[in-house]
This record gives structure tokens, C-alpha cells and sequence, in this order.
């Protein structure tokens, strides 16, 4: 993904807490917050009721991809890393597809995609979708050193940790379903896309702009959902970026066209576990990523990404540092129990 030519981030200086580490234990996460007293009684029983996300449970599922090496779409790691979320998908119980084909570059070379959707619960009508990418970016191209523009990254942050969030939401989806149905999307060749130059043609733009995100681009083009039916999920959240040390979410410029009360819902619920310094009151910039594309045909769709900072993303972003050894288990932990607690006050009926 990268921050589109209309970015308004703000230079608000954030100071943020680091979250708690994950500890995993079997007591309800619901009573660990001071703000979880003052919260409303209705809120306060939604966040009782969402099952503990496991920061070292999402940790290892990071590490089970970072250790594949980079994961480039149309490489060995890529493809181990796609029957991997696919044999973990359907040992939680969902029922997965693959959705895979070829789009095209900013400089017209081909690239493969595949992606995997895993449906929970497919009986219910009302329904979730939640996604991540999983390829890695080919280019350490805002790497400090230019000798490494040229490799891979292994995207532990920018890819894998959006991942480890979702399986984490599956492996508690198999134990005990939410009232919603689930669905979950690992997008491909998210990223691989090329900014447009300074003062490039703007005709030009557009194919820049339609480098990234190739795989979602295809994805609303054949998706399983029957829209003329009204069979579409209710809303989409979009994790990207959701691993590293010192996060700050701020509210995405495109999520709050798209769905500003699911981005409210998301911050209260984020508000009341007491990562409000993580995910802050405060808008961000404008960043092109998969959200876009699903909020294109009809589903109100958000992103949380780690671009509130004062220099926007993650440092490493896009940098040979974005690797295991920069992902904090307390930002997986805290990201992974917010989407429970959303998904688990949801209603089978709105
Ligand atoms: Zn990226």
C-alpha cells in the first residue's frame, strides 16, 4: 500500500504506551482494563463476551510465514505460505476457495495472484468480512541502504502480521462462533505496485495507482457474494501493518468515506480495552490498499494500518528491518482482541 497524492496526516505528535504482552492465559481478557468499569453496561458485556486473543499465538503465526523467507507472488515461499493458510482455514472449519489469475504491473509485466477465502458459519445471512494481504513486497525500495532496493523484504509487519491476526480470529471462530457469520480473505499482489514518478503523465497515473492491490482488484470482480440478492457482508475490515512496536492507527481517510460508524465501532471497542493511544481520536492520511476495492462494490470497508505516526508508516515499512525481529506481540495482541470483541457483539439480526 502507499499514501495517496491527497494524504492530510496530521503532525500531531502521539505519545503512545506499549501495550500489554500477551500472557494467554485462560482468564477473560474483558477484566484487565480500568476503562472496562466505566464503559456502558451494553459495551461492557460485548467485550465479555469475545474470547482472549493469545499475543504468542499470533506471534508464532507470524513467525510460521516470515520463516518461509519472502514471501513474492510466483515464488516457491508463496506458494507453501498459500497451502499453508489454506490447510489452516479449513482445519478451523471454514470453507475455502482459491480465487486466482494474472494482473498486470505498472511497466505491463504480468503477475500471478491467488487468493484464499474461507467462509465460517455459511448459514448465517448477516456476515463479516474480514482481510489481509499475504505477499510480500519484492522491493526494499525505501530501504536506507540503495544496495538493497533491489531485494525482497521478508514482511513480517507488511503482510504477515495482518495475516497472524486473522488466524488468530479463525483458530476462536472454530471453537466457539460468533452470532455473525465470518468470512476471511488472504488477498494477493497487494504489493507490488509502483508509485507514480514526480511529474509523470497523468494519464499515466491510474496504471501506477492499479499496481497495487491487483489481487483484491479481481477479487470484487468475481466475488461470492450475490449483491443483486443483498447477500453482501455487512461491513469489511481491512488489517495491514498490525505488528510492530509503537503503532498508531489513526482513523484512514477512505475508511471514514466508506464507514465512518464501522471505524467508531472499531475505536470504541479499542477505546474500552484501553489501547486508545494506539488506536487514536484523530484522522489519517489517505493510503491506497485492498479496503478501497471492497468499499468499490458496495461494502462499507475500513483499514487498520499503522499510519498515524508522525513520518506516517512503520519505520521499517518497505525496508529490509520489516522482520521478526520488529514485531511486538502486545500491538498483534491488542489489534487480534479488538476484532473479537467486534465480531462477537455483533447480532445475527442487526
Ligand atoms: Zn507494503
Amino acid at each position: 500500500m502507499f499514501k495517496t497524492s491527497i494524504t492530510i496526516l496530521s503532525c500531531l505528535l502521539a505519545a503512545f504506551a506499549s501495550a500489554a504482552t500477551a500472557a494467554c492465559s485462560s482468564k477473560s481478557a474483558a477484566s484487565g482494563s480500568a476503562d472496562n468499569a466505566a464503559a456502558p453496561a451494553d459495551s461492557a458485556a460485548a467485550t465479555a463476551a469475545a474470547p482472549a486473543a493469545c499475543g504468542d499465538s499470533i506471534y508464532a503465526y507470524v513467525e510460521a510465514q516470515t520463516s518461509l523467507g519472502p514471501r513474492t507472488p510466483g515464488s516457491d515461499a508463496h506458494s507453501r505460505c498459500a497451502e499453508m493458510l489454506r490447510q489452516r482455514l479449513r482445519r478451523a472449519g471454514a470453507e475455502v476457495s482459491t480465487d486466482s489469475g494474472t494482473g498486470t504491473l505498472a511497466d505491463g509485466s504480468a503477475i500471478p495472484f491467488a487468493n484464499i477465502f474461507g467462509r465460517f458459519n455459511s448459514g448465517a445471512g448477516r456476515r463479516v468480512l474480514l482481510l489481509a494481504h499475504y505477499d510480500t513486497r519484492p522491493w526494499a525500495d525505501e530501504d536506507p541502504d540503495p544496495a538493497n532496493h533491489s531485494k525482497a523484504i521478508d514482511g513480517a509487519n507488511d503482510g504477515a502480521s495482518g495475516v497472524a491476526v486473522l488466524l488468530e480470529v479463525a483458530r476462536h471462530v472454530a471453537s466457539r462462533a460468533p452470532e455473525v457469520g465470518v468470512d476471511i480473505l488472504f488477498t494477493d499482489a497487494e504489493d507490488s505496485g509502483l508509485s507514480a514518478p514526480e511529474g509523470a503523465d497523468p494519464s499515466t497515473v491510474a496504471r501506477y495507482e492499479d499496481s497495487w492491490c491487483v489481487g483484491t482488484q479481481h477479487w470484487v470482480r468475481n466475488m461470492p457474494y450475490d449483491a443483486a440478492r443483498g447477500q453482501l457482508p455487512s461491513y469489511a475490515i481491512l488489517v495491514d501493518m498490525v505488528g510492530a512496536g509503537g503503532a498508531v492507527f489513526a482513523k484512514e481517510y477512505f475508511s471514514m468515506r466508506s464507514a465512518p460508524h464501522i471505524v467508531s465501532k472499531v475505536w470504541d471497542a479499542a477505546a474500552r480495552r484501553g489501547y486508545g493511544q494506539m488506536f487514536v481520536q484523530r484522522h489519517g492520511g489517505a493510503i491506497n490498499d485492498d479496503h478501497i476495492h471492497i468499499a468499490s462494490v458496495g461494502i462499507p470497508a475500513i483499514d487498520i494500518i499503522d499510519a498515524g505516526r508522525p513520518g506516517g508508516f512503520t519505520p521499517t515499512w518497505h525496508t529490509m528491518a520489516d522482520n521478526i525481529a520488529n514485531i511486538d506481540r502486545g500491538t498483534l495482541q491488542a489489534v487480534a482482541q479488538v476484532l473479537l470483541d467486534v465480531l462477537y457483539s455483533e447480532k445475527a439480526r442487526p
